[in-house]
């Protein structure tokens, strides 16, 4: 008798392209089998576009997903919150994540970590921080490297609908997208309480605060333009043991399938 072979429903693809060892850029997406090969190109066509002859390496690695693992939540409802400069933008961020239930000295102490370069070093990591939002502690293994948020992506059937209410948000700018599903994710993991996030991209000076009460609140002028300094947290609550929290976020897959909101 043959093996049984079950069509698998989606794909993982990541795409990671480097050079001298040093990441230039990287995507991801939940695909069906249909699609493989267009969003493949995609990739590739983006890594060209922004790595240029800076270029060396550049790996594209697809994986069928157990559709046991595969969970589905719902797109964080967005809002814009504005502040005239960094230092009132942080208030508000801090004011937000404190409000739901993380130890203001938890939220100051990530902050500051932003602000200072959150690796070792002083500069900014790939990943992102993890953090006890009782006692602040920093609970990333790799303090470098940080907790890659990975495997998630949208529905296909409400990327239009998603981007029209981006439109609305006045928010179309495909950077919002793609943290938005990341922020969607990590709301969703059992266990994380907040997050927190501002961008690398010097000329980007918006940050967000995302979790499952506030839904995804954009923050204007986080940051000066022209500072290079970015990093995110997630701020856990201790009931889910960190390494099934980190486990979630980096290998469990999650479609984000509505809009409750809209
Ligand atoms: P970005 O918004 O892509 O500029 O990223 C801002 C910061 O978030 C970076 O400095 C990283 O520390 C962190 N980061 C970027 N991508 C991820 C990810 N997939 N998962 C977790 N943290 C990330």
């Amino acid at each position: 008798m043959e093996d049984r072979v079950d069509t698998p429903v989606l794909y993982s693809v990541r795409m990671h392209a480097s050079t001298g060892g040093r990441h230039l850029c990287g995507a991801e997406r939940l695909v069906g089998a249909e699609r493989l090969a267009a969003v493949a190109s995609a990739m590739l066509g983006r890594a060209i576009d922004r790595g240029g002859h800076r270029l060396e390496d550049l790996r594209i690695h697809v994986a069928a997903i157990d559709p046991a693992r595969l969970r589905r939540t719902g797109l964080l409802p967005v809002r814009t919150v504005p502040a005239e400069n960094p230092p009132a933008a942080w208030q508000e961020a801090i004011r937000l994540v404190a409000g739901i239930g993380v130890a203001e000295a938890a939220v100051r102490g990530a902050v500051e970590a932003i602000r200072g370069g959150a690796g070792p070093n002083g500069a900014n990591m790939r990943g992102a921080m993890i953090i006890d939002a009782v006692t602040g502690a920093r609970l990333e293994p790799d303090p470098n490297r940080g907790v890659r948020v990975t495997q998630m992506d949208l529905e296909e059937g409400i990327r239009a609908a998603v981007q029209e209410y981006l439109v609305q948000c006045s928010a179309p700018h495909p950077r919002v997208m793609e943290a938005l599903i990341l922020a969607s994710k990590a709301a969703a993991v059992e266990g994380v309480v907040a997050e927190l996030c501002v961008s690398d991209d010097r000329d980007y000076t918006t940050g967000y605060v995302g979790s499952r009460d506030l839904g995804y609140v954009r923050i204007l002028n986080l940051k000066a333009p022209g500072d290079p300094r970015g990093g995110r947290a997630i701020f856990v609550n201790g009931i889910v043991s960190p390494a099934t929290v980190i486990e979630a976020l980096e290998e469990t897959p999650y479609l984000v399938c509505r809009m409750d909101h809209v």
